[in-house]
């Protein structure tokens, strides 16, 4: 605290930097500045400086440089509360998507013979190098969930997190299941709730922007063994079930598993 006020830095790694610009927009931020002091954020703040010490960072993106992992370490060691951001920073994002392949190769993909300052790496979240305290789940995150945990942190409490799946939401909301009506590859009911089913909402499959439940208790066997059931193909299973969530580090191995029992 400085001056009666909540030291608040955000910093942005690899990212589209589309949850920063959803929070930046925000008509609510204005009213936070009488009881936070922002120390860093570049997309709002002109003198903003990673170096300060703050009391809560939240953190966009995932880690894809050497670089980032630095910052993030540096970030750690000045915060007293780390929140991860987001797709990106919680589960490495869609830019992990390709990780069961090796970086030269991506690199040689998307960039060709590019020379960068940076040193490139693999993408990950956040936590695989530093403690993080909070997350943030979405693609972008909900507002609301933004203004929650940032509240909760400004009167001295902790947010809680939701530990149920989006199926839970689509039901209360009476939306048709995309599933069972139209055989749609839903990955509801293996994804963090919070979002109110916004795509089955609208018809629409979940592709699992808020990341599974857990990887240890998200049912990624049973759903994958109705996909099966519904004609898709292993290939398209494990491409669709990785768009959010390619740091499950058993998901391969339990879908082999599924399509080894129906042989
Ligand atoms: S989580 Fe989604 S919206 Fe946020 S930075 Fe990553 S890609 Fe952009
Ligand atoms: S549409 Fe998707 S989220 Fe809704 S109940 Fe069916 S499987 Fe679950
Ligand atoms: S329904 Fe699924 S993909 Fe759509 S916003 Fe919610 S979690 Fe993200």
């Amino acid at each position: 605290m400085e001056n009666g006020k909540v030291r608040v830095g955000f910093y942005a790694l690899t990212s589209c930097y589309g949850c920063q610009l959803q929070f930046a927009m925000m008509d609510e931020i204005i009213q936070l500045l009488d009881k936070a002091s922002i120390e860093c954020w570049f997309m709002v703040e002109r003198d903003s400086d990673e170096d300060r010490e703050v009391d809560i960072a939240f953190i966009e993106g995932s880690i894809s440089t050497e670089e980032e992992a630095e910052l993030v370490k540096k970030i750690r060691e000045k915060a007293k509360i780390v929140v991860a951001v987001g797709a990106c920073a919680t589960q490495g994002g869609v830019q992990s998507w390709g990780n069961d392949r090796k970086l030269e190769e991506l690199w040689k993909t998307v960039y060709g013979d590019a020379k960068v300052k940076f040193q490139p790496k693999m993408a990950e979240p956040v936590e695989n190098y530093i403690k993080v305290d909070y997350r943030l789940y979405g693609c972008p995150p909900e507002k609301k969930d933004f203004l929650y945990a940032l509240g909760t942190f400004l009167v001295g409490s902790w947010p809680e997190d939701i530990d149920y799946p989006v199926c839970v939401e689509c039901r209360l909301k009476g939306y048709p299941c995309v599933l069972i009506e139209k055989g749609e590859p839903c990955l509801g009911p293996i994804t963090r709730a919070g979002c109110d089913a916004r795509c089955p909402g609208y018809g629409i499959a979940c592709i699992g922007c808020r990341g599974a439940i857990g990887y240890d208790v998200a049912w990624f066997d049973s759903l994958a063994r109705v996909f099966r059931e519904k004609g898709l193909t292993k290939e398209e299973i494990l491409e669709r079930m990785r768009i959010f969530n390619a740091h499950n580090p058993r998901l391969e191995e339990m879908i082999d598993k599924i399509f080894e029992e129906g042989e």
